[in-house]
């Protein structure tokens, strides 16, 4: 198995292309910056998009088992009581008395995870550590006019709770049986002692989770199957199969509520971390919401009724656009130039096509142009670029990670061809205009090969 990121990327080079051409942007830019708080730009906003719309293209839309949910940010205090995050939401914090600065204890020491403070380890002969102690990294707020005890709110750490509070409206108004999904894709807030590495670790991100509840019997099976399904998630999306890994948690390692929880990690630049965890959440959450609400949340059938148990694949939307932007990154020498590339798989890509008269100012050329582009924008995400020099567009849609550009030429007044450019192979084709959106959204769904 490797044990470092093989490749050009790396976070700083990732970053930087992000924000030259308009992926993401540190947040609040013309104040100096929020520590670890970043704005989405066009092409980030296309990326990200299209993370969340292939995730439920595979948990909803091609299965029958599962459903959506869109729950509320905050929601009733108790249900965080209840959950255990009041109690228990927390990482052990240990303060440096000599540079001030802040770690978790539980991080101090290692080395590869992205959480290493990079300044000051809190480990040199001059650091002066106090006690640990328990931080909660809920975002407290309060709701209405008086802010008192009783007007405390929580901004949710994980979408999850919402979809367990929802259990019952859920199984009584559509028609599901376990075994069955509540899926939810949507912002989570969390005060990270040490947020960093980009988009890795944020205190705002969004989550892509999904609570699968099954009967009691079946928890084992359900949770292998989807450890699997979850990878080959990643890996139908192009990410390479090296710098992926499933990493079981240790018995030590796992929740008070989990009897298996399995991470899915990528290796980054900065080490194998954690994309996605998959566990084996029992009837832990209904279990307590139950209780706690007085409301019975079993499965009630024809012959039978019992509290489901939950296998729960929670991933991050920003943290899987990362993976896939780090792993698509490449630089290459051409004809005596270096070329960024983004070779992300064409589901991925921001933009599909490009569609670039070869000069710019030839009102010929632009007449074939506009229409073709006019006609493709309606079918697939496209751009028309007729600034600058053909080699300069062709290197913007190549660091934007567009699969396809086509050119049209002198020849294409004569013959009514047109090139289709590869960005990975860089091989130009000469195909007939009016085939050219036929042949793209054939080569969109055809099957594509992450480099090695
Ligand atoms: P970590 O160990 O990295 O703190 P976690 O185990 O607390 O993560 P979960 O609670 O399982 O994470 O959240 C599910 C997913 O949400 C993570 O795998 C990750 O992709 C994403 N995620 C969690 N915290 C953050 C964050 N601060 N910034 C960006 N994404 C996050």
């Amino acid at each position: 198995m490797l044990d470092t990121y093989q490749g050009a990327a790396t976070i700083e080079k990732v970053a930087a292309l992000a924000r030259r051409r308009g992926f993401v942007y540190p947040s609040s830019d013309i104040y100096g910056g929020l520590g670890s708080s970043y704005d989405y730009g066009h092409y980030g906003v296309l990326l990200k998009q299209n993370v969340k719309a292939e995730w439920q293209r595979a948990l909803v839309q091609e299965r029958e088992d599962v459903v959506m949910l869109d729950s509320a940010i905050i929601l009733h205090p108790q249900v965080w009581v209840a959950s255990g995050h009041v109690g228990g939401f927390s990482d052990p914090l240990v303060d440096c008395r000599t540079c001030k600065l802040r770690f978790r204890a539980d991080h101090l020491g290692q080395s590869a995870c992205g959480r290493k403070p990079s300044k000051h380890p809190g480990e040199t002969a001059d650091c002066d550590l106090t006690e640990a102690r328990q931080f909660n990294l809920m975002f407290e707020t309060s709701i209405g006019p008086v802010r008192d005890e009783g007007s405390v709110a929580y901004l949710r750490p994980e979408t999850a709770q919402g979809i367990f509070v929802n259990f019952k409206n859920v199984t009584s108004s559509l028609r599901v049986k376990p075994p069955f999904g509540i899926a939810q894709i949507g912002k989570s807030f969390r005060n990270e002692i040490t947020p960093g590495n980009f988009l890795f670790r944020m205190r705002e991100f969004e989550q892509m989770e999904m609570e699968f509840f099954v009967p009691p019997d079946e928890s084992t099976r359900w949770f292998e199957y989807w450890v699997e399904a979850r990878r080959q998630w990643y890996l139908g999306l192009g990410m390479r199969e090296s710098h992926l890994r499933v990493r079981p948690h240790d018995p030590d390692e796992l929740s008070h509520y989990s009897s298996g929880t399995s991470d899915l990690e990528y290796l980054f630049p900065i080490g194998w971390s954690e994309l996605e965890g998959i566990a084996n959440r029992g009837d832990y959450d209904l279990n307590a919401h139950a209780t706690a609400s007085g409301t019975k949340l079993e499965w009630i059938g024809h012959e039978e009724r019992y509290l489901p148990h939950v296998i729960e694949p929670a991933a991050g939307a920003d943290r899987a656009a990362l993976a896939f932007l780090v792993d698509a990154y490449d630089e290459e020498e051409v004809a005596g130039d270096q070329r960024t590339v983004l070779r992300l798989h064409p589901r991925l890509a921001p933009v599909k096509v490009a569609v670039l008269p070869l000069i710019g100012k030839d009102a010929g050329l632009v007449e074939k142009a506009r229409p073709l582009y006019e006609d493709l924008r309606r079918a697939l995400p496209s751009e028309y670029d007729d600034s600058a020099s053909i080699g300069k567009r062709y290197r913007r849609q190549d660091e934007i990670g567009t699969p396809w550009a086509l050119t049209i030429d002198h020849d294409t007044l004569a013959d009514g061809t047109i090139t289709i450019r590869d960005r990975d192979s860089l091989e130009q084709e000469r195909i007939p205009l009016e085939r050219a959106k036929a042949i793209l959204l054939e080569r969109l769904e055809a099957p594509w090969t992450p480099r090695a």
